[in-house]
């Protein structure tokens, strides 16, 4: 079925080829004509229909809106950043203001449930808040101890690095394209962003928002076409990248921006494991391991792809869980009538077939799903349920991202927690229990950048103010807090003495001047030392 190219709604929203084709033309930045690129068709996932055309920048294009990025920047490092504050927030009255047609382009280009759609919306407004109101203080300058009490005087300062450069992929494009974005621009830093070729047309729509909420054009740019070209060419012409992705990439990327000598953080892939002790509520822990497992059909680098049961209720925490699965209704409608949507495409169906395929030819049971759904749109698949996968089975040696997640007996919470650090990957996991203490004392066992208690990502996701990220094959470095913000600034150090150089005066011999240094730094170090201690006594008795 072709799609009407000329006017109307597509598929039963208020988007027009039109619209997305205006959108297109924002790519490279403001008055550049990048029209006579190639052209690459972007799909509607549910139906595999074309919905507009977006262009195939090459590598002078990228360096181009790097240039121009740098350029409209220094209007924009010029604002306090309390002015910058209100513009974010502005930005987020806007976002809020344009829900409707926001979820129904997120849906459109990746084709997932509203409800889904609706998570990752929620996250840009109060991302955009939370920063509005910590950035002022995170970037004001400060004063440190300096070298000499009285005679020196130490401040740091905190310089946006330049233009920061965003590569986001195409399962979460509204908010991995902004998470990364928005404490960046608080910090003052210019923006390109390179969304995912299948999923450009949120990060676009984004951007003309922070522009009608009063960031001056050009600060923020989107550039579009092939990963190897264009995300390579922007790791070699910005101050600092960061990456949301496969690990796989993740190496190529972080390899070049050290060739560079730029900082990065990568936010890689994940194997996400899901620990449910034996004094859990079973039908709480089979609620969660649904969302936790089939939230964007699997398609999310937080979801739990493993489960470890205790014995004593696998069985029952398994019926629970399958019971629960196949309430599960699967869908592509602009509503919220679908409880899981479709797969981004042929290739991550093909993925997930063959994990399934290989599992069960090894040996594994399937207890729900297992099946391709082309009768609901060519890229649906069940949400699957296996057990008995062999060690050397695709699901359990790789990241499946998909629908499909693997449940084992455990017999005891230790060995629980040895079967989640089995693994390369440290993004995230989740701990389930009737306990909640216990639950943390659990949590701090698993080698994990985040760990949520009796919730599988999203009260860990959802806390702002604290860090998120990967450890080991999950990445490098932390978004979300004052951390996500302090990646993007060169913090510079401005010292000054009293006394001129800290050397001997003219008169002095450098033998009587070196002894004076060396006793006062001595005397310093033992009154510091006498400070520290009576202080730690002040803490310990109040
Ligand atoms: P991917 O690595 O194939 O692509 C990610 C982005 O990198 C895309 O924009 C792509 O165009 C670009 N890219 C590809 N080759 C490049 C190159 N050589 N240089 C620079 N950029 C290049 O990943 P994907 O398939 O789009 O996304 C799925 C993966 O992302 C999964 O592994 C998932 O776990 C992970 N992910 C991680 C997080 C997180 O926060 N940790 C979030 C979402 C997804």
């Amino acid at each position: 079925m072709a799609v009407s190219r000329t006017q109307g709604a597509l598929f039963g929203t208020e988007w027009t080829t039109g619209e997305l084709n205006h959108l297109a033309a924002l790519v490279g930045g403001s008055d550049e004509s990048v029209t006579d690129r190639d052209q690459l068709a972007v799909t509607y996932p549910v139906t595999g229909d074309e919905i507009a055309d977006i262009p195939l920048l090459g590598q002078a294009d990228v360096e181009h809106a790097v240039e121009r990025s740098r350029a409209a920047a220094s209007e924009w490092q010029a604002l306090s950043p309390a002015d910058r504050a209100a513009i974010l927030d502005r930005f987020a009255a806007l976002v809020e203001d344009n829900r409707e047609e926001l979820l129904d382009l997120i849906q459109l280009e990746t084709g997932k449930a509203r409800q889904h759609a609706v998570e990752e919306f929620i996250d840009v407004p109060m991302t955009a808040n939370y920063y509005a109101e910590q950035g002022p203080a995170l970037l004001a300058d400060e004063k440190r101890a300096g070298a000499l009490p009285v005679i020196t005087r130490t401040e740091v300062m905190y310089d946006p690095v330049g233009v920061v450069g965003v590569i986001s992929p195409w399962n979460y494009p509204f908010n991995l394209s902004m998470t990364d974005l928005l404490p960046a621009l608080m910090a003052g830093n210019g923006v390109v962003i390179k969304p995912d070729k299948k999923t450009p047309f949120v990060a676009l729509r984004l951007v003309e928002l922070l522009v009608q909420a009063g960031v001056p054009e050009d600060v923020c740019i989107v550039v579009t076409g092939e990963g190897p070209v264009v995300g390579s060419a922007l790791v070699d012409a910005v101050d600092y990248i960061t990456f949301t992705g496969s690990s796989e990439t993740g190496r190529i990327v972080a390899e070049q921006a050290g060739r560079n000598l730029i900082d990065c953080s990568m936010e890689l892939g994940g194997k996400n494991p899901m620990v449910v002790l034996e004094d859990a509520d079973i039908d709480v822990a089979a609620r969660g391991a649904v969302q936790g497992c089939f939230t964007n059909a699997g398609q999310l680098c937080l979801s739990m792809e493993r489960i470890y049961v205790v014995d004593d209720i696998f069985e029952e925490f398994l019926e629970a869980f399958v019971a629960e699965t196949e309430r599960l209704t699967l869908g592509g409608d602009f509503d919220y009538t679908a409880d899981v949507g479709s797969l981004i495409d042929d290739a991550q169906l093909e993925r997930v077939a063959t994990h399934v395929e290989d599992a069960r030819e090894r040996g594994a049971t399937v207890h729900t799903g297992g099946q391709k759904r082309p009768d609901i749109g060519p890229c649906f698949y069940e949400p699957t349920i296996l057990t008995d996968v062999s060690a050397d089975s695709l699901p359990a040696c790789e990241e499946t991202f998909g629908p499909v997640v693997r449940v084992e007996p455990v017999d005891s919470v230790d060995a629980g927690i040895e079967a989640a650090n089995d693994s390369e990957y440290g993004l995230n996991a989740s701990v389930w229990t009737g306990d909640r203490d216990r639950g943390h004392e659990v949590a701090r066992q698993i080698a994990s950048g985040t760990v949520c208690v009796n919730d599988a990502y999203a009260v860990g996701w959802a806390a702002l103010d604290a860090p998120m990220g990967g450890v080991g094959d999950s990445g490098i470095g932390r978004r979300h807090g004052p951390e996500g913000l302090k990646r993007y600034v060169e913090p510079k150090t401005i010292a000054s003495s009293a006394l001129g150089p800290m050397n001997a005066p003219p008169a002095v011999p450098n033998s009587v001047f070196a002894r004076g240094i060396m006793r006062s730094t001595q005397l310093l170090r033992k009154v510091n030392k006498r400070i520290r201690n009576l202080s730690i006594t002040f803490v310990r008795k109040s």
